[in-house]
């Protein structure tokens, strides 16, 4: 507590020259960093732009991040402050350490509850921070709400020697990634692997194990990897979901995500232990 993020949707305020050095300076591990957002020791004071925002119906409410229709009107008006830029989330992900990253995404994933319960879900009243523990409450009712994590599998698929990579059709940066996909009331991660996988190119797979777990705040998952086989079935994409689907080798494989997700670390990681 105490640091202060102000963030526009999936957008982090940090100063303009590090945006600048951040591209000069991309995948320099190890190196000097040009953000410090968070971090022991070198942290920065990055400015509120909310002080000219509108005054909330509920002038007792300790909610201070503006919502982002808010924050958008305001960055429309009169863009970032003079010496700062917006800097999409991912783009710090993929070019910062983790250990730099993980506390404003932290608290992108809190501003991004926030904003999503402003009102109750059971009545519509306004919701306001809880004094004793961090939770809205109803004013109304007394619904209480808390954070929300929202649980997602990625699954290390293999077979004969290969990893399964799968191209999104939604997908954008034309990147082949694992299969993911959100656990469902009633599910355990080692089901949630089996029906994806199913669903998604239609294979069945045995679930070998747990590999790892990372925050991702888009908004509020936690992406947990798992190790699976195949079993039976012919690769058949959904085309709903997935558009292609394949089995790869460190050598032949497609574009995959730039660093920084643990989908990318297990990528590297399965086609690592293939040899190349
Ligand atoms: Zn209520």
């Amino acid at each position: 507590m105490g640091q202060c993020y102000t963030v526009r949707g999936a957008e982090l305020l940090v100063p303009a020259a590090a945006f600048a050095a951040l591209g000069a300076t991309a995948g320099a591990a190890g190196g000097s960093v040009p953000i410090s957002v968070g971090a022991a020791g070198g942290s920065v004071p990055i400015p509120s732009l909310d002080s000219s925002a509108a005054p909330l119906a509920d002038p007792e409410d300790s909610f201070v991040l503006p919502s982002r229709d808010r924050v958008a009107r305001q960055a429309a008006d009169s863009g970032a402050p003079e010496g700062w830029d917006w800097l999409p989330m991912r783009s710090v992900i993929r070019t910062v350490p983790e250990v730099i990253w993980a506390p404003a995404a932290k608290a992108m994933a809190f501003a991004n509850w926030r904003v999503a319960t402003r009102f109750c879900g059971v009545c519509g009243s306004p919701t306001r921070d809880k004094s004793d523990e961090l939770a809205r409450q109803c004013t109304a009712c007394g619904q209480l709400f808390f954070p929300r994590i929202s649980p997602a599998i990625l699954a290390v698929v293999r077979k004969d020697g290969k990893l399964l990579l799968a191209k999104n059709a939604r997908s954008t940066t034309g990147f082949w990634s694992l299969i993911a996909g959100f656990v469902e009331p009633g599910e355990t991660f080692e089901e949630c692997v089996k029906r994806e996988v199913m669903e998604e190119v239609g294979i069945e797979v045995e679930v070998d194990g747990y590999l790892g777990s990372q925050p991702w705040p888009f908004p509020d998952q936690l992406m947990l990897g798992f190790a699976a086989r195949w079993k039976s079935g012919e690769l058949k994409p959904d085309g709903d979901e997935i558009a292609e689907a394949g089995w790869f080798g460190p050598t032949n494989h497609p574009p995959i995500p730039g660093p920084g997700s643990l989908s990318r670390r297990l990528i590297d990681a399965a086609l690592g232990e293939m040899g190349g």
